[in-house]
Formats: structure tokens, sequence, C-alpha cells
């Protein structure tokens, strides 16, 4: 069978792209190593965020920096072995995190996340998954005085007139959330445009089922090489493979491994984060995802129970779990919410796909005819999995894009 399309990984971003082709006319091969929706886009925090427009900066400040060294926060911790591996994507991720790049990287950041509710609209619409979707917002918890004010303050100068939010003392935060213990914290801010999923993996499969639906084939093999035929592509995998005009690599963290043998050395690097569920009970209900900001933690209210996620670990891609800092969340998440029994024996833990100016990659590969690269997304693959496949979609088909995919080309960092 020739495909039109391959698409590599079936997360969030591969089954968005594959479904939008498979719309709008490509016969389309997505495939993936595990069932669609199995790795990070499953144990994400869930949030669609309309509301975030600002780019997740690496520390400058040598305060903040000499605050990260002990490892012993709960929202940074590293592995030393995973700063080595990655110690030039790292480098460059502090250089573009200076005050001389952040403004124009979330200029162009905002580009996508503008669109990402009206584009998720149109797959939950189609696919009818709207059980999976809360429009409630989610909470900033604010523990410190000064981090509150200033919190308010970007708020109150925020510039997209489109994103709604509300300061909350903490009486009135108490109010909508009766069952959170309140005295640890000073006030709250609720963004209110952004769409709660209450199960991130299960979405996934509800629009790859969709794309099954409308003609397109999912796969379950890892891709072990790529290979040019002509115009075309020659994918393989465990004792198979497949034809294809076009193929996407949408393979989030672990995209260097495909793309390396055909010569593309571009700076990903993956960030890791844990969660642990917890039962629902009637005195641990909550209505909104609590972000604290202050510890770097997000408990969720999911199908599964009651999610707590963690923020960042710099480490490599295959090695073990590291408990630590998710131990330390699990400390002060109790002292918002009960959080009595564990639903799973063991967390889980993803992999973020970080790019070091904190944009993903959408684009044409700069070496070969009709190869694609979509990743890089880094904190928010769930909320522009749908935006990255419409460009897809449309770059594939000659169309003109939608947003300007130029500050998200492939080819960005040969000059660097
Ligand atoms: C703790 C945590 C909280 C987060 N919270 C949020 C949030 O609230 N909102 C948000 O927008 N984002 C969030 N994120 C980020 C988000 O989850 C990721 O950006 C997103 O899941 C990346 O999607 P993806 O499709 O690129 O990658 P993935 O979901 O990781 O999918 C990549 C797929 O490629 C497959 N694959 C890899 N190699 C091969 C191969 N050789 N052959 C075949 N298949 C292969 C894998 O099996 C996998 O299914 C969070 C992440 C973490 C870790």
């Amino acid at each position: 069978m020739q495909y039109n399309v391959i698409v590599i990984g079936a997360g969030m971003v591969g089954t968005s792209i594959a479904w939008h082709l498979q719309k709008n006319g490509s016969k389309v091969l997505l495939l993936d190593k595990k069932a669609p929706g199995s790795e990070t886009s499953y144990g994400n925090a869930g949030l669609i965020q309309r509301e975030a427009i600002h780019a997740h900066a690496f520390p400058r400040q040598l305060s903040k920096l000499v605050q990260v060294l002990p490892n012993q926060r709960t929202d940074v911790r590293y592995s030393l072995s995973g700063v080595l591996r990655y110690s030039s994507a790292l480098l460059q991720y502090w250089k573009y995190s200076s005050d001389k790049y952040l403004p124009q990287i979330e200029q162009e950041w905002s580009t996508l996340i503008k669109h990402c509710i009206d584009e998720h609209a149109v797959m939950v619409a189609e696919t009818k998954a709207e059980h999976l979707i809360k429009k409630v917002g989610w909470i900033e918890l604010h523990r410190c005085q000064n981090e509150f004010d200033a919190a308010l303050n970007l708020a109150k100068n925020c510039p997209d007139p489109e994103i709604e939010y509300q300061a909350l003392s903490v009486s009135e935060l108490q109010a909508i959330e009766p069952n959170i213990n309140v005295s640890e914290l000073v006030g709250a801010i609720h963004w209110k445009n952004t769409w709660q999923v209450n199960n991130p993996g299960e979405l996934v499969r509800v629009y790859a089922k969709h794309f099954e639906q409308l003609g397109g084939e999912v796969g379950q093999a890892e891709v072990q090489a790529l290979q040019q035929t002509g115009k075309g592509w020659q994918v393989t995998v465990k004792d198979n493979s497949y034809l294809a005009d076009h193929v996407v690599i949408a393979t989030g963290a672990w995209s260097d491994k495909l793309i390396k043998p055909l010569g593309y050395e571009l700076p990903l690097f993956p960030m890791r984060g844990y969660h642990l569920h917890f039962k629902q009970e009637d005195d641990n209900v909550i209505h909104h995802p609590l972000f604290d900001m202050h510890k770097g933690f997000v408990i969720g209210p999911m199908q599964q129970g009651l999610r707590v996620t963690t923020g960042a670990e710099f480490s490599l891609l295959d090695s073990e779990k590291r408990l630590n800092q998710l131990n330390k969340v699990l400390v002060c998440a109790k002292q918002i919410v009960g959080l009595n029994e564990a639903v799973e024996a063991e967390p889980w833990s993803g992999f973020r796909p970080c790019m070091p100016d904190m944009k993903p990659v959408i684009g044409a590969a700069y070496q070969h005819q009709n190869l694609w690269f979509a990743f890089g997304h880094a904190h928010h693959g769930l909320t522009l999995g749908p935006v990255t496949g419409r460009l897809i979609e449309e770059m594939i088909h000659g169309k003109t894009p939608f947003v300007s995919t130029v500050p998200f080309a492939t080819n960005r960092f040969l000059s660097q």
C-alpha cells in the first residue's frame, strides 16, 4: 500500500496532524510503537492553555540559579548526566531566556497560542469529545505576597485582550473551592479561558478513532529507519516497511533518534515530569485544576482521580525514575487538599520535548524533500497539537498556512 503521508508518533501532535491530513483528502498511516496517546500526551496536567502567552524561560538571576543547585526544589530538579548530555542545548536555552530574545520569542509563540481553543473546539465537536472537556479555567495559587503582586501585575498588563482572569482573595478562593486548605495561601488568580481535559490520553484516542472513521489507518510498530526513494519515503519497522509520498516526524522527545541518521542535529532536549493519582472522596473534591505557583506543581481532577503533576527534571530519556521531587511535591500538595489513597502503585513519568528557544519545530525538513518535522512543544503539546496539525496539513497540501510558520522553521538553528 502506498500512502500519501505517514505520520510517525501518535501523541496529541501526530494524531492531530494525521486527522487534519486525512480529513482533507490524503491517505494517511499513523504509526506509533504504542497505542495513540500512551506517552507524554497521556500524563500531562490536561490544560489547553489559552492564557499561556509567556515562555517558560530558564532562570537567569544568580540568586535563583543558586537555589536550584542543591537539587532540592519542588519545581526544578536535574540529574548530572542529563545536564552533561544536553549541556549545549541548555546553554542555548539560557541564552534565549535573556531580555534580548524573550520579547520576540513570546510574540511569535503567542501567534500559535491564540488559536489553541478554536482549533481544539473544531476537533472536539467533530469527534464528539465534549465529555472530556471542562471549560472552567484553572486557578493559580500563591503562597508568597511578593510573587502574588508580581503575578497580578503581569496579568493586568496582559497584551492580549481576549484573555480573561479574576484575582481572588483567600476567602473568595475558599468559596469556590471549599475543600481546600487556604491557610498557607495569600491569594489566587483564576484564568478563565483555559479548558481542562479530564483524561488527555483518552482525548488523543478519541481523535485517533475518528481519524480511522475518516479512513485513516493506525499502525502499532516502532519505526527503525527512514529512507528516501526518489521523491517519496520508505519507513521501516520490524519485519515490514511502508511507502509514502511524505513523512512527518512527530515523535516528541524521541524525535532525535529518527532525524539524526538523516543528518539533522537539532538541539532538542527532554524535560521530565511525573504524576500520581489519588482517590477522589467527598472531602477532597475540587472543581478546578490548581497550580501551586510557589512550589511548581498542579493538582487536577481527572477521570482517574486527583492527578498531581510535577514541574521540570532535566534528565536522560532512558534513566530510572527519580521520585524525590514527586515525594516532596506530595508533601506540599497534601497541605492544600486531602490525598489519602494513591490509585497507582508506581508514579507515571513522561518527557516534554523542549527546544532552547522555547518554540516548537513545525515545517519542512531543510535537507530532504517531502519530510516534515513537528515536535518540540515542551510544556504545551496538548494545547498546540491541533494548531500544529492544521499547519502541517496546509503546508503539505500546498496551502498558505493560517499562521506564519517562519518562526518555527526547521533550519533556524543552522547559523548558531
Ligand atoms: C507533567 C507534565 C505536565 C504537562 N502539562 C501540560 C498541560 O497541562 N498542557 C499542555 O499543553 N501540555 C502539557 N505538558 C506537555 C505535553 O504533555 C507535551 O508537550 C505533549 O504531550 C507532547 O506531545 P507529542 O505528541 O509531541 O509527544 P508524545 O505524546 O510523547 O508522543 C510521541 C509519540 O511518539 C512515539 N514514538 C517515539 N519514537 C517512536 C518510533 N521510533 N516509532 C514509533 N513511535 C515512536 C511515542 O510512542 C509517543 O506515543 C505536560 C507534560 C508533562 C510531562
